[in-house]
């Protein structure tokens, strides 16, 4: 039985559909991430799962049973859910010690002495904050700030974790580790977790599934290396990854790179489910265009060393694309020619829609 059933949900803030017609199971244990630009419907959604936001339609059952229905006007108050939370915001009490923080709430559930000692023992421990316990939030950093959050939505014992953006506060150095720290919770103590994030590395490195949006409607999910390797459109290309798309002229199946014609032959032919008579756009991630002897001819505008990886803007024909390689690989120069081979090509058709991010 999956942990979340969403079945076409539907919200609306007057004329704004901010979700529109969601379907989703969400597993048991599963990692699972809402990626998309500021204001698709991520936080919405994530508010209609917590019990905040009635749905305009639509049902949402948790381990088979009814949370929300549009139908039936059923709502099961968001306290009721037993849902962890944690948002942006380090929402600490800061009159309260560490220990307390995490204690309140189990306090207002009127659990026992002895279970609301274990518990945020328990808690504290599993966040590292045992030796912060008596002391103010004040006196902790932003990581620990969040930690005490964390903690506290872990005391509860929550079947499924939400959290919506819960580390863009803070430095990116934190932010990386405290990625690997949710994922250590969530081994640990086994429950769901739904993640809201507009930052694409994040959801990659945490989820075991995520989905994309754009406008309240959902445009792909699946794990995060088939959204990235088989983006279902030029959005979802261009939202997980560099957004170049460079347009190619069919003759007799084979494919030249508009612009560049005889220097610009693609070693391939246009697949047999392509229609030859409509215009067409490839893509390739920076990572899958290697330098070759022969091939491709594209002049380097530019060379960028980025640590351990190389980055180049290359011109073909009349695009600008971005290329990728590690510094072993990073055999060309700015200012002259190279010759270049697509290892993997994605086809999008050409009058299809891309997107700026945000
Ligand atoms: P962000 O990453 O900026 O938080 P988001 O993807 O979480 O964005 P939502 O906050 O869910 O997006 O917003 C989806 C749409 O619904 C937006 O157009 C937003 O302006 C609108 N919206 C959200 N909440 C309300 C509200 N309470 N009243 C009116 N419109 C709202």
């Amino acid at each position: 039985m999956p942990a979340l059933n969403l079945i076409n949900v539907t919200k609306l803030f007057g004329s704004v559909k901010a979700v529109n017609k969601l379907n989703l199971e969400i597993e048991q244990g599963e990692c699972f991430s809402f990626l998309g630009p500021s204001g698709c419907g991520k936080t919405t959604t994530l508010r209609m799962i917590a019990g905040f936001e009635n749905l305009d339609e639509g049902e949402l059952y948790c381990d088979g049973k009814l949370f929300s229905s549009s139908y039936k006007h059923f709502y099961l108050a968001p306290e009721k859910r037993n849902f962890g939370m944690v948002f942006q915001a380090f929402a600490v009490w800061p009159h309260m010690t560490v220990y307390d923080n995490v204690a309140f709430p189990l306090q207002i559930k009127k659990l026992s002495r002895s279970e609301i000692q274990s518990r945020t023992e328990l808690a504290l421990k599993a966040t590292s904050l045992t030796k912060e316990a008596q002391l103010f939030p004040g006196k902790l950093s932003g990581g620990q700030q969040q930690r005490i959050a964390l903690a506290r939505a872990v005391a509860i014992n929550p079947k499924v974790m939400l959290l919506d953006e819960p580390l863009s506060n803070l430095d990116p150095h934190l932010r990386e580790e405290m990625r690997f720290e949710i994922k250590e919770l969530q081994t640990k103590f086994g429950f769901t977790v739904i993640y809201v994030t507009h930052d694409q590395s994040e959801a990659m490195a945490l989820s075991d599934r995520m989905l994309v949006m754009k406008e309240g409607v959902v445009q792909q999910i699946d794990n995060p290396l088939e959204i990235y390797n088989n983006p279902a459109n030029k959005f979802v290309f261009s939202f997980i990854g560099l957004s170049d798309f460079i347009p190619v002229m069919v003759k007799d199946r084979k494919v030249f790179i508009e612009g560049a014609m005889e220097n610009g032959a693609l070693q391939v032919e246009l697949p047999n489910t392509l229609n030859p008579a409509l215009t067409y756009d490839i893509a390739c991630r920076p990572g899958e265009i290697d330098f070759a002897s022969t091939g491709i001819t594209a002049f380097v505008l530019r060379r960028t060393y980025l640590g351990d990886v190389v980055d180049y803007l290359l011109k073909i024909g009349n695009t600008e694309i971005r290329v990728q390689k590690t510094r072993r690989e990073a055999i060309a120069k700015a200012g002259e020619t190279c010759h270049i081979k697509f290892n993997r090509i994605l086809w999008y058709d050409h009058s299809e829609e891309t997107t700026s991010k945000t």
